[in-house]
């Protein structure tokens, strides 16, 4: 089916001050390349501080992206649309965050909440766009004169749901949506999703941690590493045909999808530091496979057949 998003080498690098003050860089996203297509959920999973919410946030325009970055959403370059008609990109495209209270101002009633997009961008009828919004994602129409911190965080979840929907978008970016809330109350948000997804076509990029989450809501998977996606395919095939030592750890921590324990893989050592990864594959500190070669050469991403990709000089023999 048709791409809604096509990234290619997508690099994101900060500046940071180390704690002597000195100068450095961090490139949280080093040179990532994907496709999402329309209507799919598109998860990326990893560590924190892998670089997923980074990747997130640039390819909606929140940060910029390193030169020689690729982003085109539905056939244009967003790294090259100027500033005037940005306006027009953030309709299609919005973040939902995995703590709701961060984007509901304290001192505003839902209505407030929920009126502010339209008028940021001068649209009309908000009122009853909504009375609409509420409807769809679950919460009665008394809820619009009360504060954010007299509800709930699934209550809150839903309104940051409806902010995001306000606009009509086509691609929503799902930053950890449910890992704040209680497990009983993740599973109604994950539903309402996927129920919005089949109403209004959404197309999401569900980023998250959690595996057991991603497998309930995804078409296709990244695994992300120190800023690489190291594996990626669809989601049978990443929980039962697994090929990165990285995902095959990552997932023995859960059951696999007949209900049984997997072989417990436990990774030694901390994730490295991304302003100073591991020569090699990045993966090779931590990895029970390492050989020689996996210290001097970083694996190519590689196509192993149908519709999977890996980063593992293992899958280059
Ligand atoms: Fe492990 Fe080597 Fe594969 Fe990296 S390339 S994941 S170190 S086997
Ligand atoms: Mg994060």
């Amino acid at each position: 089916s048709e791409n809604i998003l096509e990234v290619s080498h997508l690099k994101k690098t900060f500046q940071i001050k180390s704690h002597d003050g000195k100068k450095g860089l961090l490139r949280a996203v080093d040179d990532v390349s994907f496709t999402i297509k329309k209507g799919e959920t598109f998860s990326l999973v990893g560590e924190s501080g892998c670089g997923k919410s980074t990747l997130g946030r640039t390819l909606l325009g929140l940060y910029p992206s390193d030169r020689g970055s690729k982003i085109i959403f539905n056939g244009e370059d967003i790294t090259k649309i100027p500033k005037s008609k940005k306006k027009d990109f953030t309709k299609k495209a919005q973040l939902i965050f995995q703590d709701p209270s961060a984007c509901l101002n304290p001192r505003r009633t839902i209505k407030q909440i929920l009126l502010e997009p339209f008028k940021i961008h001068k649209i009309g009828n908000g009122e009853a766009k909504i009375t609409e919004l509420m409807d769809r994602v679950g919460l009665a129409s008394r809820f619009l004169d009360k504060f954010p911190h007299e509800m709930s965080g699934g209550q809150k979840q839903r309104v940051g749901i409806a902010r995001a929907l306000a606009l009509g978008p086509e691609l929503i970016v799902c930053d950890e949506p449910v890992s704040a809330l209680d497990v009983s109350i993740q599973a109604q948000i994950i539903n309402l999703l996927k129920d919005l997804q089949k109403q209004l076509n959404l197309t999401y990029l569900f980023i998250s941690h959690d595996l057991s989450v991603v497998h309930h809501i995804s078409d296709r998977v990244a695994v992300m590493y120190l800023g690489k996606i190291v594996e990626l395919t669809t989601r049978d095939d990443l929980y039962e045909k697994t090929q990165h030592p990285y995902t095959k750890a990552l997932l023995s921590s859960i059951p696999d999808t007949s209900g049984d324990q997997r072989e417990k893989i436990i990774l030694t050592g901390d994730v490295p530091s991304p302003a100073n990864p591991p020569s090699g594959c990045r993966f090779h500190t931590r990895c029970p496979a390492v050989m020689d070669i996996c210290k001097i050469e970083a694996p190519d991403f590689i196509h192993t057949g149908d519709e999977h990709f890996v980063a593992c000089h293992l899958c280059t023999k």
